[in-house]
C-alpha cells in the first residue's frame, strides 16, 4: 500500500481513502446524541475518514456533524471519506440502491465515497433489521452475492457511492466476486476484524495480491459490547509486548496498535467517543515502529476473534472465518439471551464460534 502526502492510500478504481478512520458503531445503550459529538470532535483533530453503517442506527446524528462541520467551513464535502455498509436485508439486488439513498437521505449527503456490503449473509428483507420468525429466530434468506455486487456497481455508475467494497468476506468468497464473469469493478476493500491477537496475514497477504486493500475493525480490541464479545475476552490494549513497545516509544498502547496497522499496509478505524482518546488516536503519524517492534507485535497474533457471536448460516457459508482458524460450533443458551438487554440480536447470535482449545468455555 503506496501512502501519499495526504495519509491516504490509492484504491484500485483511483479514489483515496485515508489510512486512519473513524470508527462509528457504540452499543444500543449509548444515546445516538453521542455520535454527533464525538463526529465533530473526530473531524476538530484531523479524522476525514468516517466509517458508519446503516445498521448503527446514526446516521442522522453522524450525518448531523458532517453537514454542520461542512456548513462552518471546517471541511469540504471533498475533503470527507464518508463509508456505509449495505445491511444484510437489503442483499437482493432490487433492494440495495434504494437501501443506499435510504442511507444518503439520513446523512443529507448527495453520495458516499464508499459503500460496502456489511455482511456476505442474507437476511429476509423488510422493516425489521432483524427477521424473526414466531420462535424468535432470525430469517435468513438466500442470495447470490454476485447478484448483489452487480447492483452496488449500478450504484457507482448512478453517482450515488464513489468506490464499491465487502466486509467480513474470506478469501473464497473474494475471489467468487473476482471470479464473477462481467465484473465490472473489484471490490476495493475488505472491511474484517484485525489487531495484534487476530491479523489476518494471510488473507493481508491475498487482499494485496488483488489489489484491494483491508480495512481493520476492532485495531483497538474492539467495543467489548456484551452483546458480541464475550466478556472473559483479554483487553488487547493490557497485552505486556504492547505496553512495552508503548513505553519505548512513549506512547499509549492504543496508538502503537493502530500504527502497527498502518505501517503493515492496512487502513485502520478507531472508535472513541472521548475526546482525550479520539485526539490521542490521531497522533499517530509522528512516529514509526522499527522492523524489531512490527515482529514483536507479530508475536502477539493467536487468530483470537472478539465478534464471536455469529449466526450459524454465516459459518456455514464461511465468512468471518480466516484461513489457519480452526473453530467449532457451540450452542448458546436461551437462558442468557433472555437476560440479555440486546434481545432483538439474540436469536440471530444463537450460536458462538470458539477456537477448538476453548471448547470448555461455558456460556
Ligand atoms: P475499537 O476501535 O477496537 O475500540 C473501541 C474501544 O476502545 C472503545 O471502547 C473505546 O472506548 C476504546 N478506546 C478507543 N481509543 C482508545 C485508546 N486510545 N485507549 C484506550 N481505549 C480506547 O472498536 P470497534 O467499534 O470494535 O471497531 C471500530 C469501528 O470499526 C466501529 O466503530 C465500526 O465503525 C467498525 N466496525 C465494523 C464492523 C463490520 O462488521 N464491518 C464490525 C465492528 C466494527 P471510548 O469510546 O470510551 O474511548
Amino acid at each position: 500500500m503506496a501512502l501519499n502526502h495526504s495519509r491516504s492510500v490509492k484504491l484500485n478504481d483511483g479514489h483515496f481513502m485515508p489510512v486512519l478512520g473513524f470508527g462509528t458503531f457504540a452499543s444500543d445503550e449509548v444515546p445516538k446524541s453521542k455520535a454527533w459529538e464525538a463526529t465533530k470532535v473526530a473531524i476538530d483533530v484531523g479524522f476525514r475518514h468516517i466509517d458508519a453503517a446503516f445498521f448503527y442506527q446514526n446516521e442522522e446524528e453522524v450525518g448531523k456533524a458532517l453537514r454542520e462541520k461542512m456548513e462552518n467551513g471546517t471541511v469540504k464535502r471533498a475533503d470527507i471519506f464518508y463509508t456505509t455498509k449495505l445491511w444484510s436485508t437489503f442483499l437482493r439486488p432490487e433492494f440495495v440502491q434504494p437501501a443506499l439513498e435510504k442511507s444518503l437521505t439520513k446523512l443529507g449527503l448527495d453520495y458516499v465515497d464508499l459503500f460496502i456490503i456489511h455482511w456476505p449473509v442474507a437476511m429476509k428483507s423488510g422493516d425489521e433489521i432483524l427477521p424473526k420468525d414466531a420462535s424468535g429466530k432470525i430469517i435468513f434468506d438466500t442470495v447470490d452475492l454476485r447478484d448483489t455486487w452487480e447492483a452496488l456497481e449500478k450504484c457507482k455508475d448512478a453517482g450515488l457511492t464513489k468506490s464499491i467494497g465487502v466486509s467480513n468476506f474470506n478469501h473464497k468468497q473474494l475471489e467468487m466476486i473476482l471470479n464473477k464473469p462481467g465484473l465490472k469493478y473489484k471490490p476495493v476493500c475488505n472491511q474484517v476484524e484485525c489487531h495484534p491477537y487476530l491479523n489476518q496475514s494471510k488473507l493481508l497477504e491475498f487482499c494485496k495480491s488483488k489489489d484491494i486493500v483491508l480495512v481493520a475493525y476492532s485495531a483497538l480490541g474492539s467495543h467489548r459490547d456484551p452483546n458480541w464479545v464475550e466478556k472473559d475476552s483479554p483487553y488487547l490494549l493490557e497485552d505486556p509486548i504492547l505496553n512495552a513497545v508503548a513505553k519505548k516509544h512513549k506512547r499509549s498502547p492504543g496508538q502503537i496498535a493502530l500504527r502497527y496497522q498502518v505501517q503493515r499496509g492496512v487502513v485502520v478505524l478507531a472508535k472513541s467517543f472521548n475526546e482525550k482518546r479520539i485526539k490521542e488516536n490521531f497522533q499517530i503519524f509522528e512516529f514509526e515502529l522499527t522492523p524489531e517492534d512490527m515482529k514483536a507485535i507479530d508475536g502477539l497474533n493467536r487468530n483470537f476473534r472478539y465478534a464471536k457471536l455469529l449466526s450459524r448460516s454465516s459459518l456455514l457459508e464461511g465468512p468471518w472465518i480466516s484461513e489457519g482458524d480452526r473453530y467449532i460450533l457451540v450452542e448458546r443458551t436461551c437462558e442468557k439471551q433472555q437476560q440479555n438487554p440486546y434481545r432483538h440480536h439474540s436469536h440471530w447470535l444463537g450460536m458462538r464460534v470458539t477456537p477448538a482449545a476453548e471448547m470448555t468455555t461455558t456460556f
